[in-house]
This record gives C-alpha cells, sequence and structure tokens, in this order.
C-alpha cells in the first residue's frame, strides 16, 4: 500500500519518534505550525476516523492524554490545539488517520502556517520531549 505513514510505521521512512506503544506511533510533523506540533497515527491503516474503530479513537486521545504535559514542558507551552482534518473537504493530505497536536506558548501568534525547520532542529525538539517523557 502506498501510505506514507504506513513506511513510517513500518521503520521505512524516518520519523523524529515522540511516543509509541502497540497502538499509536507519534512523531513531529515535518512542516510544524509550531515547535513541537505532533501527529498521533494509530498503527493499524485506516484512511480515516470514520472507517477505523472506536479503540483506535480511543487510543489516540489517551495517547494525547499522556504524552500533552511532556510535549508542552518540552517545548515551554501553556496550551496546546488539537485538530483533525478529517476527509478531503476538511483538507486531509495524507489518508491514513492522524491527529495534531500543536503546542501553543503565552504571547506567540497562533499561526497555522507551516514552518520549514530543518532535521537538525526536528531532532532537537524530539530528544527534548522524549526526555520529558522519560522523567
Ligand atoms: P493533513 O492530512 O491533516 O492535512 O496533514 C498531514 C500532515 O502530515 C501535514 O501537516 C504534513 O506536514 C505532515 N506530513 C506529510 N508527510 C510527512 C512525512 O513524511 N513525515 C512527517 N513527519 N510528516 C509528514
Ligand atoms: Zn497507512
Amino acid at each position: 500500500m502506498d501510505c506514507i505513514f504506513c513506511k513510517i510505521i513500518a521503520g521505512e521512512i524516518p520519523c523524529h519518534k515522540v511516543i509509541e506503544n502497540d497502538q499509536i506511533l507519534a512523531f513531529l510533523d515535518i512542516g510544524p505550525v509550531s515547535v513541537g506540533h505532533t501527529l498521533f497515527v494509530p498503527k493499524r491503516h485506516a484512511e480515516n476516523l470514520a472507517v477505523g474503530s472506536v479503540e483506535e479513537a480511543v487510543d489516540l486521545m489517551k495517547a494525547v492524554y499522556t504524552t500533552a504535559p511532556a510535549i508542552m514542558k518540552a517545548v515551554g507551552a501553556s496550551g496546546y490545539n488539537l485538530g483533525m482534518n478529517h476527509g478531503l473537504a476538511a483538507g486531509q493530505d495524507v489518508f491514513h488517520t492522524h491527529l495534531h497536536l500543536m503546542p501553543r506558548v503565552d504571547g506567540v501568534e497562533r499561526a497555522f502556517v507551516k514552518m520549514h525547520p530543518t532535521q537538525e532542529e526536528l531532532a532537537k525538539v524530539a530528544v527534548k520531549i522524549r526526555a520529558e517523557i522519560a522523567v
């Protein structure tokens, strides 16, 4: 199957990993709208939430719930936006269910404009987040 997120999950394409469990992989978005912008992805392929399972929806929120504090601490955020582009009409580009967590820092404009960090910059952010998760 020609799905970029399945390839990331299979380890065929690299990613800057945030967390992984049996159900979910979370990694940094390559085109983040804020520092620490993370994608939470069910490991089982489904085009979107509607054709997945309710368990996957719950697993996604559980992973967000447990990981968000560490992501926020790592990037100095005090809030976050959660978002899902569900379906073509909503602007979904990658047709494998994913939930965006976009950390927000007090006083920093809440833009939804993609930035273009280098791989090194993304790697540093991922290291900081994983260090907070390990605490
Ligand atoms: P959506 O489908 O919700 O519109 O957005 C897909 C998201 O996946 C975009 O924010 C885009 O930057 C991100 N993305 C697309 N390809 C890759 C990739 O190969 N690696 C990573 N880490 N993110 C990707
Ligand atoms: Zn997939």
